[in-house]
C-alpha cells in the first residue's frame, strides 16, 4: 500500500493558481527528493500536503495510507503521522526547545507527556545526532542560525516518529553544517524507522552528496516534469532546468 498519493493536485492561493495538476507517489520507507528553480511551486506543494489554510486545493486528491486526506485539518493529520518540520511563528519566543516539542509530541499522540519523558527521549536523540545538550534549554527564535532551525526540525522529525516527514530545505543559505545536519539526521531517523517515507524539497543538489534518494523528480510550473533516480539530479547539475521549462 502507497503512504502517500498525490493526483492531480491544483491547488491556489491568494486567487493565483500555483499547482496545476502534481502527481506524486510515495512508498514506505522510500525517501523523495523535489528539486526545481523558484517558484515552481515546491513550498505550496508541502504547504497544501499539510492543509495551511493559506493554499486552497481547488482539484485533486491526496491520500495517506490509504484515506482521503485532502480536506483533513493540519492537526488532524499530524496525528496521523504526516509531518511538516513546523516553522515557529515570532510570537512563541520564551519557549524552550524542550517545551516546544512536548507540546508537539502531547498533539500527535494525543496525551499528556510528561516533561520528564521528552527530556528523555531528546537528551538521546541529541546524544545519537552528535548535539549539545545545552541546545534543549535554547528558546526559540532567539537568534537560532540556520543550523540550529534544521537541529530543531530534525529533533522535532525524530522525537514526533511520524510516517511521513516533509522537509521543504526554503532556506537557500544553507551552511554545509546544516546540511549535513538535514542529511545526518533523516539517515539517523531512517535506521531507526525503515518504514517512515520523506519527502525532501530543495533548491539545490548539495545534500544530495550526503543522501541517497530513491527518487528524484524535477518540478517546474506547479507540476512534476520528469522523476528519475539519483542520476536525474547529476543530469540536473550538467544541463539546469531549460530542457524542461521549453517544454
Ligand atoms: P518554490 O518553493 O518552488 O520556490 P513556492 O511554492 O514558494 O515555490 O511559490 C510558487 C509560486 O506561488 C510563486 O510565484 C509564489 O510567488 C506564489 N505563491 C506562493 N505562496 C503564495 C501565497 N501565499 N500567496 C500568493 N502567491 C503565493
Ligand atoms: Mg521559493
Ligand atoms: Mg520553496
Amino acid at each position: 500500500e502507497m503512504l502517500l498519493e498525490v493526483e492531480n493536485l491544483h491547488v491556489e492561493a491568494d486567487g493565483a493558481k500555483i499547482l496545476k495538476g502534481l502527481d506524486l507517489k510515495i512508498a514506505p520507507g522510500e525517501l523523495h527528493v523535489i528539486m526545481g528553480p523558484n517558484g515552481a511551486g515546491k513550498s505550496t506543494l508541502a504547504n497544501a500536503l499539510m492543509s495551511n489554510p493559506a493554499y486552497a486545493i481547488t482539484e485533486g486528491t491526496v491520500r495517506f495510507k490509504g484515506e482521503d486526506v485532502t480536506l483533513w485539518t493540519p492537526d488532524t493529520k499530524a496525528k496521523a503521522g504526516m509531518f511538516l518540520a513546523f516553522q515557529y511563528p515570532e510570537e512563541i519566543s520564551g519557549v524552550s526547545v524542550v517545551q516546544f516539542l512536548r507540546q508537539a509530541i502531547s498533539a500527535r499522540k494525543g496525551i499528556d507527556v510528561s516533561a520528564l519523558e521528552v527530556r528523555f527521549a531528546l537528551m538521546e536523540w541529541m546524544d545519537r545526532l552528535g548535539m549539545d545538550p545545552v541546545f534543549a534549554e535554547r528558546h526559540l527564535n532567539a537568534g537560532f542560525s540556520g543550523g540550529e532551525k534544521k537541529r530543531n526540525e530534525i529533533l522535532q522529525m525524530a522525537l514526533l516518529e511520524p510516517d511521513l516527514a516533509l522537509l521543504d530545505e526554503t532556506d537557500s543559505g544553507l551552511d554545509i553544517d546544516a546540511l549535513r545536519t538535514v542529511a545526518d539526521g533523516v539517515a539517523e531517523v531512517r535506521g531507526e524507522r525503515p518504514e517512515m517515507g520523506v519527502l525532501l524539497i530543495t533548491h539545490y543538489n548539495r545534500i544530495l552528496s550526503y543522501l541517497e534518494p530513491d527518487f528524484v523528480h524535477i518540478a517546474i510550473g506547479g507540476k512534476i516534469v520528469e522523476s528519475g533516480k539519483a542520476d536525474l539530479a547529476l543530469a540536473l547539475e550538467r544541463s539546469g532546468y531549460e530542457k524542461w521549462r521549453t517544454n
